[in-house]
């Protein structure tokens, strides 16, 4: 039994505020992606290879805060994080305020293969995708102006407390063109993480994430995407994908917790992701969720926010594809 699932990010995503047709838009960049990993699963495909393929998708579309449409940080530039892990082996591979890669859930696998670590910092992320020819792209690539526009937005409301160091690159000015892209009026202005976790034929489990962290981010932020065990995580038991606010991600070890909780105290996959999601880390702040799959192919995506992008199919099964509370 293969079984993949997507997300596109959790928060404040309160029905009245996504209309009709940009709703559409979101459930069909969902479905697309789903069917990309999907389709590879039922061709017999590497859980891993799948995971990559379904996030490459999502960091390629615009609406979702990886990859092109990531988030602006404080400074108004991209600093994307994302990671990825095969179960049966335990190999697993981070990248951390990469600026340029198109696709960085591909530098990060290049991390796990090519490089004898697990985290690699910008430049050096860049760098390796470079030698390895990565599609590389220029700041204009990952512009968008509704991401822009939250940055502005937080800015003005002061949402978070800055500091002004000198060390910093130029700020990216804003394009003169506004690109063809037309923003829809996303309330969920720091969020929109993309991730997959899969089960492929064999039996194998693979977990993958990507985002643009949280805007207005401070520079050099890392958040709890590319941090193995917190935001992403993958064994023989059970592979997670996590989005929400990466701090308390972090201090919870969130998804590293779902597989302990399974492994220790013999939970099922659903319970103990959702001991995670709703008694730890909601109690103390840690608005999000995580999608999940075990070695049975069962998944479960809670969510403690109002809503969460999502997407699932297990092999044989109709897709679902969801995002606000049901
Ligand atoms: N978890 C991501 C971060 O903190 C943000 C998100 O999931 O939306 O960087």
């Amino acid at each position: 039994m293969f079984a993949l699932a997507i997300h596109g990010g959790a928060g404040t995503i309160a029905r009245a505020s996504l209309s009709p047709a940009d709703e559409l838009l979101y459930r069909a960049a969902l479905d697309a992606a789903l069917s990309t990993g999907y389709n590879l699963l039922r061709d017999g495909a590497a859980a891993l290879d799948a995971v990559e393929a379904a996030v490459r998708s999502l960091e390629d579309c615009p609406l979702f805060n990886a990859g092109r449409g990531a988030v602006f940080t404080h400074d108004g530039h991209h600093e994307m994080d994302a990671a990825l892990m095969s179960g049966h082996n335990k190999l697993a591979g981070a990248v951390t305020g990469v600026r340029q890669v198109q696709n960085p859930i591909r530098a990060a696998r290049l991390v796990m293969e090519k490089t004898e670590h697990v985290l690699l910092g910008y430049p050096g992320a860049d760098e390796l995708a470079l030698e390895y020819g990565l599609p590389l792209q220029p700041t204009e690539y990952f512009f968008t102006q509704h991401r822009y526009n939250q940055l502005q937005e937080a800015l003005r409301e002061g949402r978070m407390r800055l500091d002004h160091s000198q060390a910093r690159p130029a700020p990216v000015a804003p394009l003169d063109e506004p690109d063809t892209f037309v923003g829809v009026a996303d309330p969920n202005w720091k969020k929109g993480t993309v991730g997959a976790v899969a089960r492929d034929q064999h039996g194998h489990l693979a977990a993958a994430t990507s985002t643009g962290g949280m805007t207005n981010k401070r520079y050099s932020r890392i958040g709890d995407t590319p941090l193995i065990g917190a935001g992403t995580w993958a064994d023989a038991r059970c592979a997670i994908s996590c989005t929400g606010n990466g701090e308390y991600f972090i201090r919870a070890v969130a998804a590293y917790d779902v597989a302990c909780l399974m492994e220790y105290k013999g939970l099922s996959l659903e319970e103990a992701a959702r001991i995670v999601v709703q008694d730890k880390l909601a109690p103390v702040g840690g608005e999000g969720g995580l999608i999940a799959v075990d070695a049975a192919g069962n998944i479960t995506l809670p969510f403690n926010s109002d809503g969460m992008y999502r997407a699932s199919r297990v092999e044989g099964g109709e897709a679902l594809v969801a995002i606000y509370k049901e």
